[in-house]
């Protein structure tokens, strides 16, 4: 059995460019680090254009990613650079800028099989995928590059790194921080955990309580820490299906779906008043 953590082999700080083309890994062996060490191309022509494969933004994006590497390579933080690197002047520029800034450079190389890649890249939707040939030209590219030749100071073999279990380990410690939205995340999502707050102490004796909000906006919900596990175990609060009565009524929820419903006051579920039992 491995002994994790397995301690990756980069020197702190170090600038890390992953070479590889479409669909060979990039961003799943990037989810080793955390991610505000991850440049991706892909991510700032999605700032730029809301569409992660909008070419036409390709050099703001670019030059926003460098602008953002270089406040990175001043503070001495170690930065990985999620891209192809298929362009031997790209992976020059990026060796120069590390030897510039005094920090070590590594190309971190993917031999992900061709079939693999355009198994994934064939997979993808939109603009993220690529014409078949752009992945072999890609490979084909890759193939001729010699990072050291071109000033890259070592290089890795993805297949060498503990990639998932550095991943795992990752995820885990974030876990362990979030642990007190698990329900919440495990039920409606992460995105939905970041509108969530638990009340402390709970408002109900009876129950735990929180609150979905944003801006001036918010609903209330109840957790039902003693109801069967495969049953419901969030409700919401809903106005009295009874005109005139204040509730307070509760409808389950079990989706996104169902709290968005709640909330417009048309809950998908029927509603129980508590006041008049309607
Ligand atoms: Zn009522």
């Amino acid at each position: 059995m491995p002994n994790y953590p397995t301690p990756l082999p980069f020197h702190t700080p170090s600038l890390i460019l992953l070479l590889g083309p479409s669909g060979s890994g990039k961003t799943r062996l990037s989810k080793m680090f955390t991610p505000s060490q991850v440049l991706s191309a892909d991510d700032f022509r999605e700032m730029c254009a809301d569409d992660r494969g909008d070419q036409r933004v390709s050099s703001a994006a670019w030059e926003a990613l460098e602008t953002v590497l270089r406040a990175r390579l001043d503070l001495g933080l170690t930065t990985v650079v999620d891209a192809t690197h298929a362009a031997e002047d790209q992976r020059r520029f990026f060796a120069g800028l590390a030897n510039d800034y005094g920090v070590l450079s590594y190309a971190v190389v993917l031999s992900t099989p061709t079939d693999i890649a355009h198994a994934r890249n064939a997979a993808r939707t939109g603009t993220t995928r690529v014409p078949t040939h752009v992945v072999d030209d890609q490979a084909a590219q890759l193939r001729t590059a010699s990072p050291k030749a071109e000033g890259i100071d070592r290089v890795v073999l993805a297949e060498t790194l503990p990639a998932l279990g550095t991943a795992l380990l990752r995820l885990a410690a974030e876990e362990v921080r979030t642990a007190d939205l698990a329900d919440v995340r495990q039920i409606f999502g992460a995105g939905a955990a970041e509108l969530f707050d638990w009340d402390t102490p709970s408002r109900d004796p009876q129950f735990r309580t929180g609150v979905f909000g944003a801006g001036g906006e918010s609903l209330r919900v109840r957790w039902m820490d003693d109801a069967d596990p495969f049953d419901i175990r969030f409700e919401a609060l809903v106005p009295c299906v009874v005109d005139g009565c204040p509730g307070p009524a509760w409808t389950p929820v079990r989706s996104v779906a169902a709290l968005a419903a709640a909330h417009q006051g048309n809950p998908l579920d029927d509603s129980e008043c508590a006041r008049c039992n309607s």
